[in-house]
């Protein structure tokens, strides 16, 4: 039996681990199939403190997963199919393997949000993506015009990202102010390759009969004028959903998916603690959930030693 297993290993799992592990607690970490989180796909992390010079996402997460296993933390590749949280110790199905563990942390973050077009989902890999960094550079996209939806850090953080490869890059957004911080929304804006187009959306992606993106139709949700944009790419940067559709029913959480804690990383289900983007809907930084791993493993050390006294 595991006496720690952490559900994640973006920067609150992986911070949980660096804490349980020299709490002597040997957790096991079960990857997901992103590991390293949502942050291997960022380029450069700016703001996460102890980093002038910002540093590279993917290097970041790596580090943190080498700074974990030096104090014996176990990180294994897997996703969690379903768990049984009805009696303890509570039992995990992972890649179809059993697994039970005294204490379980939830970290397993957010995925990226769809539009939720047909047209998107058919073209997804055909031109339509949720990550810049990780598609940006193909060359569908060199010297293209291209369409980044969205108005928050991310959508600026891609759109400038792109400037690289593309010819123009359209940002489409629903309003007509960017919801990114100003630093972000400032330099997107500044770029001469930057186009913003205002209060619209995506009502279609093109290109289904070429099995390619060739455009974009958008509407004005002002003016309700319809326009086509053509782009050999479109990027989705709308925010994120909790992943959290394993544990619905069992362990609170609000209409959006987002886990309620009781108290601190506490959840409704004693010896399960959660960190992280699956129950904020507020900060969703690097640093804060970092701090909620950080929380949730002090937590858990100390529910074990009560629980053993
Ligand atoms: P976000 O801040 O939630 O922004 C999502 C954007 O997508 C908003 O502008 C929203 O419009 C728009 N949107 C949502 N649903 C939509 C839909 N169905 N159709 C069209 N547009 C839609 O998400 P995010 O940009 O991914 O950022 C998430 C968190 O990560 C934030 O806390 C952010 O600060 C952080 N982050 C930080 C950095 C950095 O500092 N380097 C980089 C990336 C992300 P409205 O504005 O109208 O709501």
């Amino acid at each position: 039996m595991e006496k720690v297993v952490i559900i994640g290993s973006g920067c609150a799992g992986l911070t949980a681990a660096l804490y349980a592990a020299r709490a002597n607690l040997r957790p096991l970490v079960l990857t997901g199939h992103q590991p390293g989180g949502l942050l291997t796909t960022t380029t450069v992390v700016e703001n996460y403190p102890g980093f002038p010079e910002g540093i590279d996402g993917y290097e970041l997460m790596t580090r943190l997963q080498k700074q974990a296993e030096r104090f014996g933390a176990r990180v294994k590749f897997g996703s969690v199919e379903a768990v049984d949280l009805s009696r303890q110790p509570f039992g995990l199905t992972v890649d179809g393997e059993p697994v039970t563990a005294e204490i379980i942390i939830i970290a397993s973050g957010a995925s990226h949000r769809h539009l939720g077009l047909e047209s998107e989902h058919k073209l997804e890999n055909k031109g339509v993506t949720y990550c810049a960094t990780c598609d940006g550079a193909l060359p569908i996209f060199r010297d293209k015009p291209l369409v980044v939806v969205g108005g928050g850090d991310s959508a600026c953080e891609e759109a400038m990202y792109l400037t690289r490869f593309g010819s123009v890059v359209h940002l489409v957004h629903r309003r007509d102010t960017l919801r990114a911080s100003k630093i972000m929304a400032e330099r997107a804006l500044a770029h001469e390759k930057v186009k913003p187009i205002w209060d619209s959306v995506v009502t279609e992606v093109l290109g289904l009969k070429e099995d390619k993106v060739t455009g974009v139709r958008l509407k004005n949700l002002k003016t309700n004028a319809e326009s086509v944009i053509d782009c050999a790419g479109v990027f989705v940067a709308i925010g994120h959903v909790p992943n959290t559709q394993l544990f619905k029913g069992v362990i609170d959480m609000d209409e959006s998916g987002y886990i309620i804690p009781t108290q601190g990383t506490a959840t409704n289900v004693p010896g399960v603690f959660v960190a992280g983007d699956c129950a904020d809907q507020v900060y969703r930084q690097a640093v804060t959930a970092a701090g909620l791993g950080c929380a949730a493993a002090i937590e858990a050390e100390r529910y074990l030693a009560a629980r053993n006294e």
